[in-house]
């Protein structure tokens, strides 16, 4: 069963499930939807018998107003019960690449409301119809790793690799980018991955003796080269690029081993990472696996995790593990909180127990495992606010989701690009997204 079964797999709001959405502080709602938090603030509790009624005023007029046109999405990792919640008004969650595929799947859909965060939007975006437009419910949320790979932080580093290598150079960008890097992939001829092809992409890349520019997770590209069975003294990671904010000049000084080790390399990482995942360690691996659990990690952990692990995989792999794992079996996940929790929910059904890598019930560890905080920015009162003021003709032009938009997380502005800049950056992108497609079902 794959994580899109979740929505047909019987996983329904029930009323003895208390709703655990942390409500954020007000000054993180747009002026247009401080309203909407301000009466869920006053609801009584955070219970169905409270939320729903509450939700239903604003969500059924949408759909009413709407009809079939409208399609709500959100994605696993998703925070609090707004999966349950978007499913429960018959919307979609899946994972980021099939999230990236709903408008283009769907043209009947005109009006798309994402709860998730903005990378997943935009890759929407990109391939949409012209006549489908996409909102994010906050324009906050968004991805801590794709936001350590901003175009102006990578852009220029990449304009310098390419004089320098040519046409030898091809970027791979990960889904967890912008529509600017899913372009510049395109531009380079090479590809988006995902978590699940990363090494069939980059085996693609380097089977036509290419040098790979992975961007943004340093981790997966570092996993994927593992993987791969290439020589890690050939996989050469760039610096932090929360240091000086990337935009870094490419010379010996800057280059861990030199501009040598650079020419040598046939993976070229940026730095970028995960906080989620990152919090895992080889120490979380080995207690779980003493006490009888199998350990299954996320490629986004860092090397010497995947490696102590029984196996790694997307979240497809994850979910797929938990649905197909003999009654009485232990696993121990490492990933995102909020998917750990869904899994468990599924795995107690089924006779599997699950619980989070980093939950280690010994003071020793002082470990806990975390959900993604920025992806939680899409609460009850945001989904409310968003289908109410589309409802209305007033939603705000911050959460219009158009390709190639920048966002800046804090204060949810768009840098816009122009019509034209905005139709080759589609078009650059899109060449991208499809040859990972070839790639991918290439037999
Ligand atoms: S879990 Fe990590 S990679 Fe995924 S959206 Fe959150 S910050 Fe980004």
């Amino acid at each position: 069963m794959s994580p899109t079964a979740l929505q047909s797999s019987g996983i329904v709001l029930q009323p003895e499930i208390p709703i655990c959405q942390t409500d954020l502080p007000l000054d993180w709602y747009q002026a247009e939807f401080k309203p909407y938090a301000e009466e869920y603030l006053a609801l009584p509790d955070r219970k169905p018998s409270s939320v729903l009624p509450w939700l239903d005023r604003y969500v059924k007029p949408a759909q009413a107003h709407f009809g079939d046109t409208l399609l709500l999405v959100a994605h696993f990792y998703m925070g609090g019960e707004i999966v349950k919640l978007v499913e429960r008004y018959g919307g979609s969650v899946a994972d980021s690449y099939q999230l990236a595929l709903q408008a283009a799947r769907h043209p009947e859909k005109k009006v798309i409301v994402e709860s998730a965060v903005h990378f997943m939007a935009e890759a929407i975006a990109i391939l949409a119809h012209d006549d489908q437009s996409v909102w994010i419910t906050n324009p906050k949320a968004g991805c801590t790793m794709e936001m350590l790979a901003k175009d102006y932080m990578v852009l220029p580093v990449a304009e310098q690799l390419i004089e320098r290598y040519g046409d030898e150079l091809v970027v791979v960008a990960y889904m967890n980018t912008g529509g600017r890097l899913k372009s510049l992939a395109g531009r380079t001829g090479g590809a988006v991955c995902t978590s699940s092809n990363a090494h069939k992409v980059v085996r693609w890349a380097l089977a036509q003796d290419k040098k790979v520019f992975f961007v943004p997770d340093q981790h997966l590209g570092r996993n994927t080269a593992k993987k791969l069975g290439l020589d890690l003294a050939r996989v050469v990671a760039l610096p932090d690029p929360q240091i000086g904010r990337g935009a870094f000049k490419i010379d010996d000084k800057v280059v861990p081993g030199g501009l040598g080790a650079l020419d040598r390399a046939q993976m070229i990482l940026w730095g970028a990472f995960c906080g989620v995942h990152t919090v895992f360690k080889p120490e979380h691996v080995r207690y779980w696996q003493e006490h009888g659990y199998r350990v299954l990690v996320h490629p986004e952990s860092k090397l010497e995790v995947v490696q102590a692990a029984d196996g790694e995989g997307s979240t497809n792999f994850l979910w797929d593990a938990v649905m197909k794992a003999p009654r009485g079996s232990k696993i121990a996940i490492g990933t995102e909180g909020h998917f750990v929790r869904n899994a468990r929910e599924q795995g107690k059904l089924r006779g599997v127990e699950i619980v989070h890598l980093a939950d280690i019930p010994d003071p020793a560890f002082q470990s806990i495992g975390c959900g993604c905080a920025t992806m939680s920015r899409n609460d009850p009162p945001h989904l409310a606010g968003m289908l109410d003021l589309l409802r209305k003709g007033t939603p705000p032009d911050a959460n219009r989701v158009l390709a190639g938009d920048m966002v800046d997380e804090a204060t949810g502005l768009r840098d816009r690009l122009s019509e034209s800049e905005r139709a080759s950056m589609i078009a650059d992108a899109r060449r991208s997204l499809e040859r990972m497609i070839e790639i991918t079902e290439a037999k």
